[in-house]
């Protein structure tokens, strides 16, 4: 590890934007959108590490390391060059020259960040990669607060990516596949929806818009939905992604403006003016407009 340098000569070459009141690009909550983090998290990483060789590697937290232990992820990864940065939901994979693999899921807290080679340790730093590209060296620093976030060092695949999902980004929403799973779900849909086995990155925010813009109330049965529901979820769900990535390319929404209607429950629905209501599905809150959300429960 390199040594602790003074704070006043510490060189970050380059962090996420954010604004004074510790907001990401001014619009939503840094914690509150996770899979649009990772999304930006992937394309950092793509800048910083691909065609790099790393140098030196290591992580100081066994517990984000699980399963393997912290030696895995150095033994795995020095010497490597990184070929590719995928993401599918809140997951990042780096694939090595060699075939290994690094995967990071960001938790709640976590996210990568860009230093100089001599930078200090950063304040809750679990883990560092120094890589080599062009005759220049640097290190990208992990950083976590509450350690809900995973590094899992690998040979190959592990479940937690392979058992996920299309991304609805990255991959596209294929209706016929989305069909198949209402029609056999006996769950609400909104549990549907967040299920990282459907569709990877479909959190809590993402599902209740999508849902409200749909019209679908996020208890009804997924099998009890007809397919003009389906499809309405599925335009949903891509316009609610059209949104947050244009208002991400803007830099400039307040935080507050960015959602219909996640986080104001009591205020009037932005369609039909009825106050909106909260309620907990599947232990995870939830807002819907009981007028203009319509509740399905009788199979077709
Ligand atoms: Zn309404």
């Amino acid at each position: 590890m390199a040594a602790l340098l003074p704070a006043s000569i510490r060189r970050p070459i380059s962090k996420p934007t954010r604004s004074r009141d510790g907001r990401f690009d001014g619009c939503i909550p840094h914690r509150k959108c996770p899979s649009f983090l990772t999304s930006r998290s992937r394309q950092d990483l793509e800048r910083w590490v691909v065609g790099a060789t790393v140098t030196a590697a290591y992580c100081g937290d066994p517990y984000l390391a699980r399963p393997r232990s912290p030696r895995v992820f150095e033994r795995t990864l020095v010497g490597r060059t990184v070929e590719s940065v995928q993401r599918k939901g809140k997951w990042v994979r780096l694939v090595l020259n060699d075939g290994g693999r690094l995967f990071s899921h960001l938790g709640m807290t976590g996210e990568w960040v860009h230093v100089a080679i001599d930078a200090p340790e950063e304040r809750f730093e679990r883990a560092r990669i120094d890589v080599l590209r062009r005759r220049r060296s640097s290190s990208v620093r992990y950083i976590d607060t509450r350690r809900f976030g995973r590094l899992i060092a690998a040979r190959r695949d592990v479940p937690e990516w392979t058992s996920l999902g299309p991304d609805p980004i990255a991959d596209g929403i294929d209706l016929n596949v989305l069909s198949k799973v209402f029609a056999e779900g006996r769950r609400p849909v909104k549990e549907i929806l967040m299920d990282q086995h459907v569709l990877a990155g479909i959190g809590n925010i993402l599902a209740t818009e999508s849902l409200w813009i749909a019209r679908v109330d996020p208890r009804s049965l997924g099998r009890s939905l007809p397919p003009a529901d389906v499809r309405a979820i599925a335009r949903g769900i891509r316009r609610t992604l059209r949104r947050e990535l244009a208002r991400r390319r803007r830099h400039r929404t307040r935080a507050g403006d960015s959602f219909f209607v996640y986080g104001h429950a009591g205020e009037p629905c932005p369609r039909c003016g009825t106050q909106l209501a909260s309620i907990t599905l599947g232990g995870r809150t939830t807002v819907l407009c009981r007028r203009c959300q319509v509740y399905r429960r009788q199979k077709r």
